[in-house]
């Protein structure tokens, strides 16, 4: 399985990642590559791979990242190797991209592949919205200005995505994200054979 997790910035996605993850030792998240500036805050290696232009150009060239896009003037990908990395060790890979990267993940996983658990999270109001950006002092009022505007057209989208949270509380909206992940392991198609032994090899 492999979770993507979209929604306007600041509508509370690595925070909500971040919970989801302490409570789900199965669920990694998968650090994404880019090219924006460090926050303050920000490590290194644990919340995104920074880099420079030239170097993602090079990687993207290479067929490193399984989606990139440019958001916000800034390049963002998903490298390949830290997926199957983590496919190979059992966990569940958690994917916090924009609309554009969304939307070629959903290309390529939607029929075939792992099962794509795909999620919009969404703002209980787009004065919070503003309010949360505001109050997470990380950006400039134009930088702010121009994320509210992408938000408005990057939730046009939101039907695309098989779910829809909306983050008011954490918890709840937390509670509701596990309670997919359990239905999603409850499908039949989820299982690889039968969950009972067959008769005659195992019992009296
Ligand atoms: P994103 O990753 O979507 O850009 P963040 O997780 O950085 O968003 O959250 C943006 C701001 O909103 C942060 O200051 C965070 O503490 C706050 N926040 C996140 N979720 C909630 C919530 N459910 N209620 C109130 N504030 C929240
Ligand atoms: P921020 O700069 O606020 O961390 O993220 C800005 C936007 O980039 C968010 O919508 C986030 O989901 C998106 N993003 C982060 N990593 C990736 C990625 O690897 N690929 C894509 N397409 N978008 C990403």
């Amino acid at each position: 399985m492999i979770l993507l997790i979209t929604g306007p910035s600041g509508a509370g996605k690595s925070t909500f990642i971040t919970r989801l993850k302490q409570l789900d030792p199965r669920l990694e998240f998968s650090i994404s590559t880019t090219t924006r500036p460090i926050r303050d805050g920000e490590i290194d290696g644990r919340d995104y791979d920074f880099t420079v232009e030239a170097e993602f150009l090079k990687l993207r060239d290479q067929g490193a990242f399984v989606e990139w896009a440019k958001v916000h003037g800034n390049y963002y990908g998903t490298r390949c190797d830290q997926i199957d990395r983590m496919s190979a060790e059992g966990k569940i890979p958690m994917l916090d991209i924009d609309v554009q990267g969304g939307l070629q993940v959903l290309d390529l996983f939607g029929t075939t592949g792992p099962d794509l658990v795909s999620v919009f999270l969404f703002p209980p109001s787009w004065e919070e919205l503003e309010r949360r950006l505001t109050h997470r002092g990380t950006d400039r009022p134009e930088v702010i200005a121009d994320r509210l505007q992408t938000a408005r057209s990057e939730v046009k989208q939101a039907g695309k995505y098989r779910y829809w949270i909306i983050n008011d509380d954490v918890e709840e909206a937390v509670g509701r994200m596990r309670a997919v992940i359990q239905a999603e392991e409850c499908r039949s198609e989820a299982f690889s054979s039968l969950p009972l032994p067959d008769e005659g090899q195992d019992g009296p």
